[in-house]
């Protein structure tokens, strides 16, 4: 499909879950390719490979129930590990990145090429995928042995976690920013270096643009009610970054990547 869309010359965009973009209401322009479900396995001991469509929280409780450690505190990431790996997706501190032993990758002449992790880009939140528009066909993780009910237990402690800090009962992309570098800022004293800890401290939870809002159970979500539009949700992280930039002097990077066409004068 990636490869005939490219053949003609239409411009391919990945989606696995959706759960970390912003649509534009006017659509995407081209061929979207949703890459969704595939295939688990252990490959060679202590190495897990998951098709790109997979769903992380498949993959957590797949390896969880053959007592493969590692990947049980991304328990309640939304998303497929396509996603994950093309975001290097972060949690508490971690990155997916440090689990992967090599991936997949599909690129412009149509071959898979497996691609270690020293070559893959990743930083927080980054991967080259990200400039190279290559798909994530597979990607192979390394893990351990741990008992069944050790594994169940931290994935447990993920999910409290994440009820209680995150906004889950409402649409959302995940976290709008990125967190800063706390060695390229400077904070007055309490301010915490931190998207959400920023936006709150510039009076910023609870605002409202449209049908979007500033969490207020965390900042950096943006939750939606229906009928909410794309132009809602970009108007308000626009504001954050100039209200967060005015009081605090940090331009925030957006973390929810944008598909689509968006009015970049808001
Ligand atoms: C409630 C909530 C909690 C979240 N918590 C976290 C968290 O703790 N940590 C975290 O890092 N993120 C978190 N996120 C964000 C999101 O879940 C992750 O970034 C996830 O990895 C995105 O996966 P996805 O399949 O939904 O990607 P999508 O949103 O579909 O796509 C994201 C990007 O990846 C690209 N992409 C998707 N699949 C492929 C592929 N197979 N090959 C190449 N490129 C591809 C897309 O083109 C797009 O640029 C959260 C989101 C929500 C809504």
């Amino acid at each position: 499909m990636v490869g005939a869309a490219r053949m003609l010359g239409l411009p391919v965009t990945l989606l696995g879950g959706g759960s970390n973009v912003l649509v534009s209401d006017t659509g995407v322009r081209g061929v979207v390719v949703r890459y969704r479900h595939g295939e688990i396995a252990e490959t060679s001991p202590g190495l897990v490979r998951a098709a790109g469509g997979v769903t992380l929280n498949g993959l957590v409780r797949w390896t969880i129930s053959r007592g493969f450690a590692g990947l049980e505190a991304w328990a309640g990431t939304p998303g497929t590990v396509g996603g994950a790996i093309c975001g290097n997706a972060h949690f508490r501190g971690r990155l997916m990145s440090e689990m992967v032993a090599a991936v997949g990758l599909l690129d412009e002449d149509g071959e898979t090429r497996r691609v270690t992790p020293d070559r893959m880009g990743f930083g927080y939140d980054r991967s080259r995928v990200q400039e190279t528009g290559e798909v994530v066909v597979w990607a192979e993780f390394a893990v351990a042995h741990a008992r069944v009910t050790d594994l169940r237990a931290e994935a447990r402690s993920s999910l409290r976690f994440r009820k209680r800090t995150q906004p889950l009962g409402v649409p959302s992309a995940g976290c709008a920013f990125r967190n800063p570098d706390p060695g390229r800022v400077r904070l007055p004293a309490g301010v915490q270096c931190a998207a959400g800890a920023l936006i709150d401290a510039a009076g910023l939870k609870g605002c409202v643009v449209g049908g979007a809002r500033v969490s207020h159970q965390h900042a950096n979500f943006i939750v939606t009610e229906p009928g909410a539009r794309a132009r809602d949700v970009r108007a308000l992280i626009d504001r954050c970054r100039a209200d967060v930039a005015a009081k605090y002097g940090v331009t925030l990077a957006p973390e929810v990547m944008f598909l689509g066409e968006f009015d970049e004068s808001t």
